[in-house]
């Protein structure tokens, strides 16, 4: 069977075929700019690179060009009916849908009704969405949740403590977001525990970051909340703060809520304390430069996510296994031996050599003495799409 991942933004769409009878990626790409004077197209279809730019209107085009490169003599596929399902991330699910679920008027006009809880993603993918339905009408389509994984949290796990109607009347809580990464993340750690019954922290640091505490594999506390904003201290995203900060920054620099509200979302976090950049990267050469600001983002990052570690070690009452993924998780030994430092003290230490060694690949990175296992665990979302698409798919 042969699945089409689609992950469209507001002018982008991210696309992956995968056979999946090997899991296998048979295509895959980016384009970027759509609606705008010129759209970059960046695709590698069996194995080969290719980049062009022409204007495309809108993501009915996009995706007109996404398939005519898919199929052909050189290409993957001899028709668009050798795709057998096509599986769409969607942000947002609100308390609406638990799992993924099969698309057809109906689920569409739910996930319509959920936009004003993601009003920049629902609707965009709710645009690829549509566009596929038109080119594609026969096709099974799936909508997979970034939300869903996190739908098992307790009450008490994902209550904001606000007056109760606003959670009545406006389902006003805690949601969570990076859901198809946690779960593609806890199960393989908790295949690597050997598959019996576990506690495992996930950490997806990459410009955005989310933990999330999984017991046997239900998600039962994760950092991020109603919106992504919540949580830990990201690329340029401030994480938690006191709320009365909004309404003082308004106050003394004269700026709108809407002005307040982008620079929590775009300004802040180890960008705005850094006044660097908001690649890791970056700012881990400036502190080597001796940039004290640097150095400061740095430590507020680490000390922030060490500070969920414990309380989810507590909420957990216990902990088998970390699970370090994303950019960050998969690719940074330097800011993972930060985070694992002098955490000895509630049984985590990592083995040097081997955490130095894995980059980017599967690996134990733990000491033999570590009672807790810390691994590193390459995500992959898309194949969480396209899994969940023939679960969801083809099911009555
Ligand atoms: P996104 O949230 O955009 O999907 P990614 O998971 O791709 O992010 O992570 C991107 C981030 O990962 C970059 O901002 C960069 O800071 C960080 N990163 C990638 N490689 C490294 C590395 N070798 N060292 C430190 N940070 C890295």
């Amino acid at each position: 069977m042969k699945v089409l991942v689609i992950n469209a933004g507001s002018s982008s769409l991210k696309y992956q075929l995968i056979d999946m009878d090997n899991e296998g990626v048979l295509a895959k790409g980016l384009i970027e700019r759509i609606g705008l004077d010129k759209a970059i197209i960046g695709q590698t279809i069996l194995g080969k690179k290719s980049k062009v730019e022409e204007r495309l209107a809108d993501h009915s085009a996009a995706l007109k060009v996404v398939l005519d490169a898919l199929v052909g003599q050189d290409a993957p596929l001899k028709s668009i009916e050798e795709i057998d399902a096509v599986g769409h991330r969607v942000v947002h699910s609100g308390e609406k849908f638990c799992t993924s679920v099969k698309l057809d008027d109906g689920t569409i006009a739910d996930i319509e009704k959920i936009s004003d809880l993601a009003p920049l993603h629902n609707p965009a993918n709710l645009m690829g969405i549509k566009a596929c339905l038109n080119i594609l009408p026969s096709k099974p389509a799936v909508a997979v949740f970034d939300t869903s994984f996190h739908s098992t949290m307790p009450d008490h796990a994902f209550m904001y403590a606000l007056p109760y109607d606003l959670y009545k009347d406006h389902q006003i809580r805690k949601y969570g977001f990076h859901g198809t990464s946690h779960l593609f993340v806890s199960s393989e750690a908790n295949k690597a525990l050997g598959g019996k019954k576990s506690k495992v922290i996930v950490c997806h640091l990459g410009n955005g970051a989310s933990l999330s505490a999984v017991v046997d594999g239900k998600c039962v506390d994760t950092t991020m909340g109603l919106t992504p904003l919540e949580g830990l201290m990201m690329g340029t995203r401030s994480g938690d703060i006191d709320p009365s900060v909004v309404e003082f920054v308004m106050q003394k620099t004269g700026q709108t809520i809407g002005e307040t509200t982008n620079m929590l979302n775009k300004k802040s976090g180890v960008f705005g304390v850094s006044g660097v950049s908001s690649d890791f990267r970056d700012v881990l050469q400036a502190e080597k430069d001796g940039n004290k600001q640097a150095s400061l983002a740095i430590e507020m990052f680490v000390y922030r996510v060490k500070k969920y570690i414990g309380s989810y070690m507590a909420a957990m009452n216990g902990l088998d296994a970390i699970a370090f993924t994303a950019g960050v998780g998969e690719n940074s030994p330097i800011l993972r031996e930060r985070l694992c430092k002098e955490l000895d003290g509630i049984g985590i230490l990592l083995d040097d050599k081997k955490n130095q060694a894995t980059v980017g690949e599967f690996g134990q990175i733990s000491s033999k003495k570590s009672k807790v296992k810390v691994f590193v665990i390459p995500t992959n979302e898309e194949l969480v799409i396209a899994r969940e698409t023939i679960k969801y798919g083809f099911s009555k």
